[in-house]
C-alpha cells in the first residue's frame, strides 16, 4: 500500500480538508482516503509531496489523427478558412508519418497526465493508439456530407470504420459510437442514418464553433455559404430552414443519446434555455486554447458555467493547438475568468470529462476502488504522473 499526500487534495468533486491522505493498492485502486491522523502506524512511509493532487485528466475532445498537421495551419484564420485548409496539407504526408505523429501525440497526452480520451476519427489511423499507449478511448467515428443523395454512401463509409474500431478488449475501455462532424455538415438524410443507430452510447458533435455557423442557419448567408459555392456544392436541398444550428442537431438525435456538444462558442442563453428539456444527458464541452488559435474568441463561460449544465474540457487537435495538454485549458480558463474558481475547473478537467465520456465508474475520482490515476501539479504549475 502507498499513501500519498500534498497540501492541497482535489478528489474531483472539490478540495478536501488538509491534511488528507490517498491510501493506493498495488495495482493503483484507490483503497481510501483519509485524514492524516487516520493513517495506521509508521507516518514516514507516507509520500509527501509539494503541490496539489488530483485525479487524472479527461479529454473529452481530441482528434488524434490530425496530430501530423502540427503548426500547419497559421493561427486566427477564421474556422472556415482553418477547416478548407485541412484537406490541402493532409494530403501532403503518407500513412507512416501520420501514424506515427499520432502514437507520439498520445504518448505526450499520456505523460501530461490524461487518462482518458474522446478522439474523433475519419480513419483508421490511430488504431495503433488502443495497444500501445495505457489510455480509455472513446473513438467518435465522424460522418460528414451535404448533399442529401449521397448521404448513404457517407454512412456506410463512416460504418466499415465503425467495424475496425468497435472490438473491445484489454486493460483500457475500447468504446466506439458513430457521430454527426457538425451540423452545417451533415444532410439530414445522413443525420437520420445516424439517429438510427444512436443508442445510449455517447454521441460527440461540434456546435456553434463559428460566426459563419450562425449566419448559415439563420438566413443561409455568410462564409460558409460562399465556401460551398466555390466548392460548386449545391445547399439549395438542405433542409435547414427556420431552426439554430443547434437545434437542427440536437433535435435529429434520439433523446436518450447522451450528448457532447463541443466547442459552444458562439452558444447564446437562448440556446442554452433550449437544451434545458434534456439537460441531463448533455455535457458541453469546452476547447479554449483551439478557440483562440483559430477565432481568437472565447466562449462565454462564466454564462455556461451559471446555466448548470455539465462542463467538461477538450484539446481539439495539435492542427489546432500548441499542444493535447488539459491542464493548459484549465489555465487558460482561469486567465480568461478570473472568476471561477481553480477548484470548479479541476471538477470540469477530471470528474466531469469522466462522466461526459461514460468512464465514471471507473475513473474521474479519487475513491475506493476506482483507478482513476494521480496527479500532482507542482508549485511551479507542472503536471507529474503518480500513478
Ligand atoms: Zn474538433
Amino acid at each position: 500500500m502507498r499513501y500519498i499526500t500534498a497540501p492541497q487534495v482535489h478528489n474531483g468533486y472539490g478540495f478536501l480538508p488538509s491534511p488528507t491522505v490517498i491510501a493506493v493498492h498495488e495495482d493503483g485502486s484507490i483503497a481510501d482516503v483519509i485524514p492524516l491522523s487516520e493513517v495506521p502506524g509508521d507516518a514516514s512511509r507516507i509520500e509527501q509531496h509539494e503541490g496539489m493532487l488530483c485525479p487524472s485528466f479527461v479529454n473529452a475532445h481530441c482528434h488524434l489523427e490530425l496530430s501530423h498537421l502540427y503548426r500547419r495551419i497559421p493561427e486566427h484564420t477564421g474556422l472556415v478558412e482553418f477547416v478548407s485548409r485541412i484537406p490541402e496539407v493532409r494530403k501532403e504526408d503518407n500513412s507512416v508519418l501520420i501514424r506515427e505523429a499520432v502514437l507520439e501525440a498520445a504518448r505526450q497526452m499520456h505523460d501530461k497526465g490524461i487518462i482518458a480520451v474522446g478522439d474523433i476519427s475519419n480513419t483508421t489511423d490511430t488504431l495503433g493508439v488502443r495497444d500501445r499507449i495505457p489510455l480509455h478511448m472513446h473513438t467518435f467515428i465522424e460522418c460528414m456530407g451535404i448533399i442529401p443523395d449521397l448521404a448513404g454512401k457517407r454512412f456506410e463509409a463512416s460504418q466499415a470504420v465503425y467495424e475496425a474500431y468497435k472490438v473491445a478488449g484489454g486493460p483500457y475501455l475500447r468504446r466506439a459510437t458513430i457521430v454527426p462532424h457538425a451540423p452545417y455538415s451533415v444532410s439530414r438524410p445522413l443525420l437520420e442514418r445516424i439517429a438510427a443507430v444512436a443508442g445510449t452510447g455517447v454521441v460527440s458533435v461540434h456546435n456553434q464553433e463559428s460566426e459563419a455557423e450562425i449566419r448559415f442557419f439563420a438566413d443561409r448567408s455568410g462564409d460558409l455559404l460562399q465556401l460551398y459555392n466555390a466548392l460548386q456544392i449545391d445547399t439549395s436541398r438542405l433542409d435547414i430552414t427556420g431552426t439554430s444550428s443547434l437545434e437542427y442537431i440536437v433535435s435529429g438525435l434520439p433523446e436518450k443519446t447522451p450528448l457532447i456538444l463541443v466547442h459552444n462558442t458562439f452558444t447564446s442563453e437562448k440556446d442554452i434555455a433550449y437544451l434545458q428539456y434534456r439537460r441531463d444527458n448533455i455535457s458541453l464541452c469546452l476547447c479554449p486554447n483551439a478557440n483562440w488559435y483559430i477565432e481568437r474568441r472565447l466562449p462565454d463561460i462564466p454564462m455556461l458555467e451559471r446555466s448548470g449544465f455539465r462542463i467538461c474540457l477538450g484539446t481539439d487537435s495539435l492542427a489546432s493547438n500548441y499542444g493535447l495538454d488539459i491542464y493548459a485549458e484549465v489555465l487558460v480558463i482561469l486567465e480568461h475568468f478570473p472568476s471561477i474558481p481553480m477548484e470548479t475547473v479541476l471538477r470540469w478537467a477530471t470528474l466531469n470529462g469522466a462522466k461526459a465520456l461514460q468512464m465514471d465508474d471507473i475513473i474521474g475520482s479519487l475513491e475506493p476502488g476506482k483507478r482513476p490515476g494521480l496527479n500532482l501539479i507542482t508549485p511551479d504549475n507542472q503536471v507529474v504522473r503518480l500513478l
